[in-house]
């Protein structure tokens, strides 16, 4: 794996620092010809201004270890899905405290199940509100989609 890849692949959702657009399923392809990079994204929710930063990170990021040119492309087709989060993008989320989408949620705190949704929309649009019925604690969870 080469700087630029690297550089590229380490580049994180603004919005959930722990996580970079690869552990979210975010980048697709990253394509290199000489010193010009082209990146190939599909991003997580339509409209998720998240997404804009993600793209200016990637072009700063690739400039940075040495590509003279970037160029990020965004595909809509086929859409991203929470199934396209790795398992270890699922882990991080889960300690930082976010509960990660596709199971039962479980409160990050004392890991007990059966939280109360209080508000489909917390801190962002793609996460939850929710409050663990055991030990009280209000934790964000990632939407299913
Ligand atoms: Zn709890």
């Amino acid at each position: 794996m080469n700087a630029i890849r690297a550089a590229i692949e380490s580049v994180c959702d603004p919005e959930i620092p722990v996580l970079t657009i690869v552990d979210l399923g975010v980048l697709r392809n990253v394509r290199q010809v000489g010193d010009a990079v082209t990146v190939t994204i599909t991003p997580t929710y339509s409209g998720c201004p998240a997404m804009d930063a993600i793209r200016e990170d990637i072009v700063a990021a690739a400039t940075t270890a040495g590509a003279a040119s970037v160029t990020v492309n965004t595909v809509l087709s086929p859409a991203w899905t929470t199934e396209w989060m790795t398992d270890q993008g699922r882990l991080k989320l889960a300690e930082f405290g976010i509960a990660p989408p596709g199971a039962d949620p479980i409160c990050p705190q004392c890991a007990a199940s059966n939280p109360r949704t209080v508000s489909e929309f917390g801190s962002t649009a793609c996460k939850a509100l929710m409050v663990c019925s055991a030990c009280g604690e209000p934790f964000d969870r990632f939407k299913d989609l």
